[in-house]
């Protein structure tokens, strides 16, 4: 009987670099990358930036060739929902399609990413009030915003930002109006928080921090505006909701995995069953911060996490144990603002501030317990660069010397005090 080998449940960053691996460290069984989307595997990141603005093509955005995925025999299936799988103690079993088509597997991956947090106001169902998770949401905004004049993004977070500097590059009034107290919720510090605003507003995009919005208002032929609780409505020919994400784990509880904002695995991507993995926007797993507190989890949404995770996972599936161990670092291009952050700020209890106005550059240096924990850094590539390389090193960079942004941070970085074992990856 012919083997049914690995179905990947996803076909994006985490699911693409799983089977990519896997290819890369001899895995030989069949595999399936299955995705619910009606386009190739793309990437995600430019649909809020480069390519909403059309500075480059859909094509650009694809992940791999269809001559790669034959080569490496990895059948790709587009525009399949899987709504139901059956599996068996072996983790093998057979998962099913709205369409009717049944994919049976040897073993299962889960690389099913995360979907837009909903807004619960009214007015969300009119034409024109869009989100910004995949590519068929970009090309709705795209078009959209051609002949649009006002645009309000609701959530001040990364997504909300990127697009709110690429609108108003592409000639748009745009509002950003934010329910906290400041942009960017807990995932920056306060200080890039205000630099954030600072950048923003002087460029003309409007922000409204603590912002009350009651409802969405227009009429068949689209939304008109955005209701304010002190019955104001501000204009609105489309309304961006950009308030988070939640992971998709609806599969992985129809299965009985254990869940927790995310599909819960151990440090080998290895889900509760002990045999599917779970990788990506989708997972929750533990911390991989060398030295973070033991029983700490987190979820990541970044194109580095899928990619490392998956990479672990890959090695999981392949019967090699390696545990996910690393610096998560992300980026987020905003206009002609490009923020780096290496590193988890949380437990940070003192920050350094380097601050270079003559070139633009702005980096905060967060420390725990005297060491540097991680930095935020605003058009300071080198000082990224810096603090990433120090951090996978178990290296510190000294607060006392760090404030002066004439000193460049490698040559104050001390020698690495703890061993971290890097985990040797496939490609
Ligand atoms: C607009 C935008 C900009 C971003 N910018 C950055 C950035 O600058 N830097 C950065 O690091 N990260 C960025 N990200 C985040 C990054 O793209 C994600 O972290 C990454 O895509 C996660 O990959 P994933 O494969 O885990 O999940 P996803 O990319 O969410 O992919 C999951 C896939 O599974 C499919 N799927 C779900 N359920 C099913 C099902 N039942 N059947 C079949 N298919 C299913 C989904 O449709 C999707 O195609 C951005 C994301 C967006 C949306």
């Amino acid at each position: 009987m012919a083997a049914d080998g690995l179905l990947i449940i996803g076909a994006s960053q985490s699911g693409v670099q799983l089977a990519v691996s896997l290819r890369a460290l001899g895995y030989d069984a069949p595999i399936t990358l299955l995705g619910d989307e009606d386009h190739r595997p793309y990437q995600r990141p430019a649909l809020s930036k480069d390519f909403l603005q059309g500075s480059i093509s859909k094509e650009k955005l694809i992940h791999r060739s269809q001559d790669y995925w034959d080569e490496h025999r990895i059948r790709v299936v587009k525009n399949e929902r899987i709504t139901r799988i059956d599996k068996r103690a072996d983790g093998s079993g057979t998962a099913t399609s709205r369409s009717g088509a049944v994919f049976a597997f040897d073993r299962l991956a889960l690389t099913v990413g995360a979907r837009a947090r909903p807004l619960p106001l009214p007015g969300t169902d009119l034409p024109g009030v869009l989100h910004l998770r995949n590519a068929d949401d970009a090309l709705e905004l795209k078009a959209r915003a051609e002949t649009a004049t006002d645009v309000v993004i609701i959530g001040g977070g990364f997504i909300g930002l990127e697009a709110a500097a690429s609108l108003q590059k592409m000639g748009k009034r745009v509002t950003v109006l934010e329910a906290g107290p400041r942009l960017v919720g807990r995932a920056v510090g306060e200080e890039v928080a205000a630099h954030l605003l600072a950048h923003h507003t002087a460029r003309g995009i409007r922000i409204e921090l603590g912002a009350r919005t009651e409802a969405l208002v227009g009429d068949d032929d689209g939304v008109r505006g955005v209701r304010m609780a002190d019955g104001s409505t501000l204009p609105a020919d489309v309304v961006l909701i950009g308030i988070g994400v939640l992971p998709n784990t609806e599969l992985a509880e129809q299965l009985g995995l254990e869940c927790d904002n995310g599909i819960r695995v151990d440090a080998c991507a290895l889900t509760s069953d002990g045999v599917t993995v779970a990788i990506g926007d989708c997972a929750n797993l533990p911390n991989p911060v060398p030295g973070s507190p033991p029983g700490d989890r987190v979820r990541f949404e970044s194109v580095n996490n899928a990619i490392e995770h998956a990479k672990v996972a890959a090695y999981a599936i392949t019967g090699r144990r390696e545990e996910y161990a690393g610096i998560p670092w992300f980026w987020s291009n905003q206009g002609d603002l490009k923020l780096q952050i290496a590193g988890l700020s949380q437990g940070s209890d003192r920050t350094v501030v380097r601050r270079d106005d003559t070139k633009g550059r702005f980096t905060v240096l967060h420390y725990a317990g005297g060491r540097i924990i991680a930095a935020e850094c605003l058009n300071a590539p080198l000082d990224f660069m810096a603090v990433r390389q120090a951090l996978g090193a178990g290296a510190d960079v000294p607060a006392d010397l760090a404030g002066d942004p004439s000193v460049p941070l490698k040559s104050i970085t001390t020698a690495p005090t703890t061993a971290t074992k890097p985990v040797e990856q496939p490609a």
